[in-house]
């Protein structure tokens, strides 16, 4: 009876333990979720404060986001400004020290990688919401190699004990990932070259990558609604300099978009944008997959 029930209490003190030993991780946005629960495993929590269908840039630090900032053991957010309006909120009313930024609890992604579009002269007064470069560093496949390396360091950084599992789980991603970049750079290839609107500059690390050329974006500047004076300027510059395709996000509305696309007879199309944008983009594997897919099948209906 005596040996049961220290059993007993031995199994319940080990459960607690591992329990207990889960990461809470709070990621800003759906990409850095799947990424941290790709490398964590079941040794992680990975929540996501945004979903898709949301814009990163205008988030509100709703009281249940400041109570998982609370909880949680490791922060992972884009950064570059992204989330300037909400997230210094959380981690001021969150109160949790671990995770404030230059501790080990808090990843700034954005920061491991080159960012593009940095400019020269930044002028917040425009509205301009990319005054630190581009922050959807996201989007260049190259970009997620990189943090997923910083991150599964981190992840081994705060919970030690799990390294060789962060170890197994960072090299199996790598392998799965790099052959997945070797798939997209083929199935990528007709993309070079090809001249895209763009609704917000989103999408620009995916152009980069693949090689395409943005002439222009339904915004005025980034963070700036479409205007008609800027879409009929818009108009008038794709007559010198036509595109073949429209793309904007899930969360953006899709008419200034279809107002181009029938002005302008090309195809308008909307991508996944992150993890959760389509039923595809379940995971970062499929965000790429779908992306890549859903640019290729709108080109076959754009007049060549
Ligand atoms: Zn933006």
């Amino acid at each position: 009876m005596r040996t049961s029930s220290k059993l007993l209490a031995f199994l319940l003190l080990i459960a607690t333990q591992s329990a207990v030993a889960a990461l809470n991780i709070f990621a800003c946005e759906p990409e850095w979720a799947a990424l941290a629960q790709e490398l964590g495993g079941d040794k992680v929590s990975a929540f996501a404060a945004t979903t898709a269908l949301q814009d990163p840039h205008r988030i509100e630090a709703r009281p249940s986001l400041i109570a998982r900032m609370r909880s949680a053991d490791l922060v992972v957010c884009t950064g570059a400004e992204l989330e300037t309006g909400w997230l210094p909120l959380l981690l001021t009313q969150g109160g949790n020290a671990k995770v404030q930024p230059g501790m080990p609890g808090f990843l700034e992604a954005s920061a491991l990688v080159t960012r593009i579009e940095v400019p020269k002269v930044i002028d917040r007064a425009q509205g301009d919401v990319h005054p630190a470069g581009n922050p959807h560093v996201h989007l260049d496949p190259r970009n997620i190699a990189t943090i997923a390396g910083a991150l599964a360091a981190r992840l081994t950084q705060l919970d030690a004990p799990n390294s060789a599992y962060y170890g197994a789980r960072a090299a199996s991603f790598a392998d799965r990932w790099n052959a997945a970049m070797q798939h997209w750079r083929e199935e990528a290839a007709p993309l070079a070259g090809v001249p895209v609107v763009v609704y917000h500059r989103d999408m620009s690390y995916f152009i980069q990558w693949a090689g395409m050329r943005e002439v222009g974006s339904l915004e005025p500047k980034p963070g700036i609604p479409p205007t008609p004076a800027h879409l009929a300027e818009l108009l008038e510059r794709m007559k010198r300099e036509p595109a073949k395709v429209i793309v904007y996000s899930p969360f953006s509305s899709p008419r200034p978009a279809e107002f181009l696309s029938s002005r302008a007879g090309i195809p308008g199309v909307m991508l996944p944008f992150t993890v959760g944008g389509s039923e595809r983009a379940k995971d970062l594997f499929g965000l790429f997959d779908d992306t890549i897919g859903r640019i290729k099948e709108a080109l076959r209906g754009a007049p060549k």
